[in-house]
């Protein structure tokens, strides 16, 4: 087998030397990435866009022709002295692709590797300690390595600065001293690896969605009951530990095992198969709320580069609200929404739309309402005149999240999750199952893609399916608490 290992490779080989093999001796087993992949690596090659403007001489290789044509090049370009775009050298069977070689004094050249993200990461060392490997085995001076990512105190105004976009961390040091002296074994042991007869069982762990998800865990994973250990709520470590003795099933945990109050309260209701339900704390929350009651939920969307002044990198910005309005209890719900159109800032008519809805006195309701209230508040620190409203609005506001949070309620279909998603069809029946738009993730990637792209022929159809999805969110959260009073009354 002719074996080339490339950086991305070589990262998936360090996460893991079985998904390694499968890459290069079944490579049909792979999926494809999801959509909330797809729309990670699209920000990075949006971000990369940004950064090669801060270098208006440089040149990018064309690799469209050959992997060798694509070396030629490389090479001509490294002799012009000028920086260089996905400059692509090989060693020893390995290769990399620089996103930017910069030439530095007379024959020296920085390494800068682009990212999306906001500071560096151990992965971020490695990917950049492979590629020092490569080019310095390839007989490239290398000077400095930096990684240059995004700088999350930038604020637009006016067209993106790229200087203040992005920021570059010295790794040199690192890089150097540590990582490109481990690289050499760890190629040795990736290419053994490789060229096994079949992979080595390194089975699950931690690793499984460190730095990555992997694309294999539908079939690592599958050996794991429907019910398994790892729906224990918020504990990562213990079902790790519980299958290393071989109890995988959530019923089959042992008496011994010492569980916090959650988790015994998800371990009884396994094996009774009957909710966990505490009145007293259930009461405890419905007294919390002062009608007319307003039931809020926003829907986001944020980009790497900002969309408007105003705004920094990865800033939520809510496009969308639904509220329904019970102005007393048992009473119908009315209904409100808002649905921002147009390119420009949205925010104004947003917060306008709003308050207008909002009213003055009652209880604000939403799941998860730190999250309401931290739009808000970024949203009045820059229409100031919003700000006593929003104070007013915090003051009124309650979180359906936290009955369920406290595991006041708990039935075991919740799958050790607290969501609105796993709670709403428990409680009433309703679900988002056969909704086109059922996360708030998709909502946002199609929010964006019909108003800001030309990929918008579906736009009509796609706003009606987002004032479906928001409306269920308030609709059903008006229909939980209702279940709530129901519960409390038979007990
Ligand atoms: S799912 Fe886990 S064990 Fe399986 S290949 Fe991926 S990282 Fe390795």
């Amino acid at each position: 087998m002719n074996i080339r290992l490339s950086k991305t490779k070589y990262l998936n080989g360090m996460q893991c030397k079985k998904l390694l093999w499968h890459i290069y001796n079944m490579p049909d087993a792979i999926l494809a990435p999801d959509a909330s992949t797809q729309a990670i690596f699209d920000q990075g090659h949006l971000v990369g866009k940004y950064a090669k403007k801060l270098f208006p001489e440089g040149i990018e290789v064309d690799h469209t022709k050959s992997f060798d044509e694509g070396l030629k090049s490389t090479i001509q370009l490294l002799l012009k002295r000028v920086p260089v775009f996905e400059g692509a050298l090989a060693y020893k069977n390995c290769y990399a692709r620089a996103d930017i070689l910069e030439p530095v004094g007379k024959n020296a050249w920085d390494l800068i590797e682009v990212k999306s993200s906001t500071e560096a990461k151990d992965v971020n060392y490695n990917d950049i300690g492979f590629q020092y490997h490569v080019y310095t085995g390839a007989g490239l001076k290398i000077d400095k390595c930096y990684l240059m990512c995004i700088d999350n105190n930038y604020v637009r105004n006016g067209d993106i600065d790229p200087n203040k976009l992005l920021k570059k961390i010295d790794v040199t040091d690192d890089v150097k001293t540590f990582y490109s002296k481990i690289i050499e074994d760890d190629v040795a042991e990736m290419f053994k690896s490789i060229e096994a007869k079949t992979y080595a069982e390194t089975g699950i762990g931690k690793h499984c969605n460190d730095p990555y998800d992997c694309p294999l865990i539908n079939k690592c994973w599958s050996f794991l009951p429907e019910r398994s250990v790892f729906l224990l709520y918020k504990n990562k470590k213990l079902p790790m530990a519980l299958i290393k003795d071989g109890v995988l099933k959530l019923a089959e945990i042992p008496e011994t095992i010492v569980l916090n109050e959650k988790n015994q309260i998800q371990v009884d209701c396994e094996k009774n198969g009957e909710p966990h339900i505490d009145p007293v704390r259930i009461n405890d929350f419905l007294n919390t709320i002062r009608y007319p009651a307003y039931y809020m939920d926003f829907e986001t969307c944020g980009s790497a580069i900002p969309m408007f002044d105003n705004t920094s990198p990865y800033q939520q910005m809510p496009f969308q609200f639904s509220v329904h309005v019970v102005k007393k209890q048992g009473s119908k719900p009315e209904h409100y929404s808002f649905l921002a159109d147009g390119t420009n800032d949205f925010r104004p008519a947003f917060m306008a739309k709003l308050k207008e809805v909002m009213g003055t006195k009652g209880s604000v309701i939403a799941y998860n309402a730190g999250f309401e209230i931290g739009i808000l508040k970024k949203c009045a620190d820059v229409l100031q005149e919003y700000k006593t409203w929003v104070e007013s609005i915090e003051e009124r506001i309650i979180d359906l999240l936290q009955p369920f949070r406290n595991f006041a309620y708990y039935h075991p279909k919740q799958n050790g999750s607290c969501s609105l998603k796993k709670v709403l069809p428990v409680l009433t029946g309703k679900s988002y199952d056969d909704m086109e738009i059922g996360d708030g993730g998709t909502a946002s990637r199609e929010y964006f893609r019909v108003t800001f792209t030309d990929d918008n022929k579906d736009r009509a159809k796609i706003r009606k399916l987002l004032e479906e999805y928001c409306g269920l969110d308030t609709l059903g959260m008006v229909d939980i608490v209702d279940q709530l009073y129901l519960l409390n009354k038979d007990i």
